[in-house]
């Protein structure tokens, strides 16, 4: 049963009575939350600290190199894994940072995107009736990709106020039909950051099975306090640095999040040959490739200017400060925030509305729009926490504390 729709000129398969004859594949979606934050911040001019992207621009110099390999004809379809000196650019800079060797031409691909690449990884392992695991609260891309595939998503937690993981809890969720376990650090919404000991407990745990990890790293160069550790314990603990963690994972990053163009949808996966043979397989028909000047932009970028990675750290670090500063004399309280750009505040002493509708208060009331945390826990566990996104220049971060501090 199907209706004409002339209108669109196709057989028009949403009509809600016909849904019947197509039950949503995603049932319990909606709208991810970031669109319908961001959405809610322009219709009422707020400032937006929800979505996560910089207001800021990127270098001069990567937007050159787009334009200059535009000019020089880079206008076709580049090699489905991504284009060489990318893949070169990006198994240097795994190797100088956590001395992992990946091969460029078998384990190292480019996608549209970190989405694509772990949705990518999903498809390509997990088969109907297996179970992922993955931590909660948990970034909204992961568990619609493992229901798409037929996979059951099976929670872990990451208690408020720590967010650290449980690894008793997670030993406990470990079954016969555990495919993978994804995992984020730094960690988007909380901002916590996975100790070497954390990582030492999930190679341990994965160690003689069968179970696959995808380890979402996108904040990869955003980890803040690095300098008071002193005994090296605080840095990115990427998988690729644990021997029983790289012989299973794919370890995605995001070039959005590194230079400030998240818009370009460029990201990239590492994994040994035999999983990125499979990942590959998917890829192809997923999405096939990536935008090709950009990738060449980002090869150049990369390797004349390493530093700028290197240098991410402190420039979110003086960022995550300011805004702090902003909102020292609210009645916000402020959790720790140890990577990623995104500050957690509680906000009990203002209100004890839910979350979601103190976000949208927030927004069309006061100005300022926020990430509700409960959006983020299957059981829609709600602490009364909501996040900011301090990825902008000072004078919003500015403007946005002093309408914050009013509350
Ligand atoms: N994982 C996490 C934890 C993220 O925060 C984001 C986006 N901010 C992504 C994946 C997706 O990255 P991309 O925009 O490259 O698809
Ligand atoms: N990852 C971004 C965030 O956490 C949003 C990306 C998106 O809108 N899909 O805000």
């Amino acid at each position: 049963m199907r209706r004409w729709c002339s209108k669109w000129n196709c057989w028009d398969w949403l009509d809600p009575v016909l849904t019947l004859y197509l039950p949503s594949r995603l049932p319990n979606v909606g709208t991810t939350i970031f669109t319908v934050m961001s959405r809610l911040a322009a219709e009422h001019g707020a400032i937006n600290l929800s979505q996560g992207f910089p207001d800021f621009s990127p270098s001069p110099l990567l937007l050159d190199r787009v334009t200059h390999h535009m000019a020089a004809g880079a206008n076709q379809y580049p090699p489905m894994a991504g284009v060489v000196s990318l893949r070169q650019a990006i198994a240097e800079k795994v190797a100088r940072l956590y001395l992992a060797a990946y091969d460029p031409e078998s384990e190292v691909t480019v996608t549209a995107g970190a989405t694509q690449a772990i949705y990518t990884a999903i498809a390509a392992c997990v088969r109907p009736g297996d179970e992922v695991i993955v931590f909660a609260p948990v970034y909204d891309s992961y568990v619609p990709g493992i229901e798409l595939n037929g996979g059951h998503a099976v929670f872990a937690h990451l208690r408020f106020p720590e967010f650290k993981p449980d690894w008793d809890e997670v030993r406990a969720l470990i079954t016969p039909r555990t495919r993978m376990i994804i995992i984020n650090s730094p960690h988007n919404p909380s901002g916590s950051v996975w100790s070497a000991d954390d990582m030492a407990m999930l190679e341990a745990m994965v160690r003689n099975t069968k179970i696959v990890v995808v380890s979402d790293e996108v904040y990869e160069h955003v980890v803040f306090d690095q300098k008071d550790a002193g005994d090296g314990k605080v840095r990115h603990e990427s998988a690729t640095r644990y021997p029983g963690l790289r012989e299973r994972s794919f370890v995605v990053s995001s070039f959005g999040k590194t230079y400030h163009v998240t818009g370009w949808k460029v990201a990239y996966c590492l994994a040994p040959r035999s999983l990125m043979n499979e990942f590959r397989k998917a890829h192809q028909f997923i999405v096939f490739t990536v935008h090709h000047p950009a990738q060449l932009a980002l090869a150049d970028f990369m390797r004349e200017h390493p530093e700028f990675a290197d240098n991410l750290a402190s420039f979110y670090q003086a960022k995550r400060d300011f805004f702090c500063q902003q909102l020292e004399g609210s009645r916000f309280v402020l959790l720790p925030c140890a990577g990623t750009y995104f500050q957690l505040a509680t906000y009990a002493a203002i209100s004890d509305e839910p979350d979601t509708r103190f976000v949208q208060r927030l927004t069309t009331e006061h100005g300022v729009a926020a990430i509700p945390v409960s959006v983020f826990n299957p059981d829609g566990e709600d602490q009364r926490v909501i996040r900011f996104c301090f990825a902008k220049n000072e004078a919003t971060l500015a403007a946005a504390g002093e309408r914050l501090r009013a509350l």
